[in-house]
This record gives structure tokens, sequence and C-alpha cells, in this order.
């Protein structure tokens, strides 16, 4: 088992990153990558510090020999895209020694060109929708694959995050959101360019057990089938007992679909 997607203290997890890697060793997998949100140029109670990141590569290099030879520990960063200024193409996170980079859009900019967080709990989005987007859902959610698309355009990163995440927060305001076609085809053009740009996309669990959906969510599959998209499943934990959330159901869904086979092998363990 694999997984590349998780987060400890140094960000909004809740635990200590080796409590993390035990959970996760405990429970089966043989490589743990680690994801902190990246440091960022805005206020943000979910983003690690700048100033914590040599301290962060130090302990992820501790438990890479702690676990040798029992489990393949990576060093992995979630980074923020917020505009050409900065993202995962930016020279800071370019020359961080990581094995591996997650980018993933959170933050949409307003009409203003302010960059407002859209994850979180879908209460606050809908304050945010009144208070900071003049209530205009659609500009919310084109802007957000239109961030996606520049993040894939500017490169910098390995996986792409939870790239219809947008679909959750914004169904809350719009129950037939993702019903919509001007809706399918920003998700179809987000994985038409991931596989063009050889950018791997996650299957994010994090939300199957409390809300039954997956990012990409389920209806998005056969696209990934049909653009033969590189995969990989990913549970986002943020709590030792969630290291595995999802995972095996997801897994079932993708032999079932005739899918398995576009996992990426390339963070196997050795
Ligand atoms: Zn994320
Ligand atoms: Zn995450």
């Amino acid at each position: 088992m694999l997984n590349l997607h998780s987060h400890t203290e140094y960000c909004d997890g809740r635990a200590p990153m080796v409590e993390m890697a035990e959970a996760a060793y405990g429970i089966g997998f043989r490589t743990w990558g680690f994801s902190p949100h990246s440091p960022i140029c805005c206020p943000s109670g979910a983003n690690m510090k700048a100033e914590d990141v040599d301290a962060y590569i130090k302990e992820a290099s501790i438990l890479k020999e702690k676990y040798a030879g029992r489990m393949r520990i990576l060093t992995g960063m979630e980074i923020d895209y917020l505009s050409e200024d900065f993202g995962p193409h930016t020279e800071y996170f370019r020359e961080l020694p990581l094995d591996y980079r997650i980018g993933s859009v959170h933050f949409v900019r307003t009409q203003n060109g302010r960059p407002v967080d859209v994850d979180g709990p879908a209460e606050r989005f809908l304050k945010y929708l009144v208070s900071e987007y003049d209530c205009d859902l659609r500009y919310v959610v084109e802007t957000y694959f239109a961030e996606e698309l520049e993040m894939l355009d500017k490169g910098g990163f390995d996986i792409i995050g939870h790239l219809d995440k947008i679909g959750d927060n914004g169904s809350h305001a719009q129950a037939d959101l993702e019903d919509q076609a001007w809706y399918a085809r920003l998700v179809e053009d987000v994985i038409a360019k991931a596989v063009e740009k050889d950018v791997i996309i996650e299957i994010n669990t994090k939300k199957f057990e409390s809300a039954n959906r997956f990012f990409p969510a389920l209806r998005w599959w056969p696209l990934l089938k049909k653009y033969g998209a590189k995969l990989i499943l990913s549970t986002d934990a943020h709590y030792p007992d969630k290291v595995a959330a999802g995972y095996a159901a997801a897994l079932d869904l993708l032999r079932s679909n005739g899918m398995a086979s576009q996992l990426t092998v390339r963070y196997e363990s050795v």
C-alpha cells in the first residue's frame, strides 16, 4: 500500500509525524509520503510556516532512517497555487529538497485579485461566496479550474491534488452544479491538460467515509479512463486513525472499472 498525501502538526494535521508513520506502518502501508500544506504568502491557519520547513525536512529524514527496510518514507509538500507569481513553479519550491510535489488549488482569487480559501467547511464557503465573490458561484468555479489549468501549464509538481474539490463546496450553493454541461467541460479540460503534461492525477479518498465522495468524483472516472490518466490513490489523512480511510473502497472500484493498471508504480517501495 502506498499513500503520498498526508498532513501532520506542521500544518493542519492533528498528530506528530511519527504517530502518522506508526499508524501507516501498522495498517500495512509500505510507502508513506508527508505532504504538509506549503508556506504561503498570505495569512492562513492551514499552511505550514516557512521557518518550519527545515525542521520538517530534517524530521522526515530521521523517519526515513527509522523505517529503513520496513517502509519507504518520502518527503513531499502540497503546494498551493495562487497566481503566476506563487505556486509549485516558483523558485522557492523548485529548490526545496523534496522527493515529490503535489500541486493543489485551495485559494481562488476574488474579482479584485485577492486569494480566498474556498476549501474547508461548506458554511464558511457559503459565507465567502456572499462576502468575497458577490454571490457569483460560476465565477468561483470557473476561476478555480482556470487556476488549475494555469498551474498545470507552469509545472513544477508531480501530482495534482483533488482536482474537482470545488464541486463539493460548490454543490452546497447549487445542488445540481456538477450536472451542468459547462462544469463537466471544465473538469474534462483539467484532466486532458494533466495527461498532456504527464502529471499524475490523485484519487483522493478524504471525504469518502463522511460524504461518499472521491475527488475526482466517480462520475468523472470514465474520463480518467478515456484519457488514460496516470493515477495514484491518496487518503489526504489528517489523523492517525484515518491513514487508510476510503483507500480499500477506491481500490476496489478502480479494479472493477478496469482502471487498476492506470495506478502509477513510480513511488512503489523498493
Ligand atoms: Zn488539499
Ligand atoms: Zn491535503
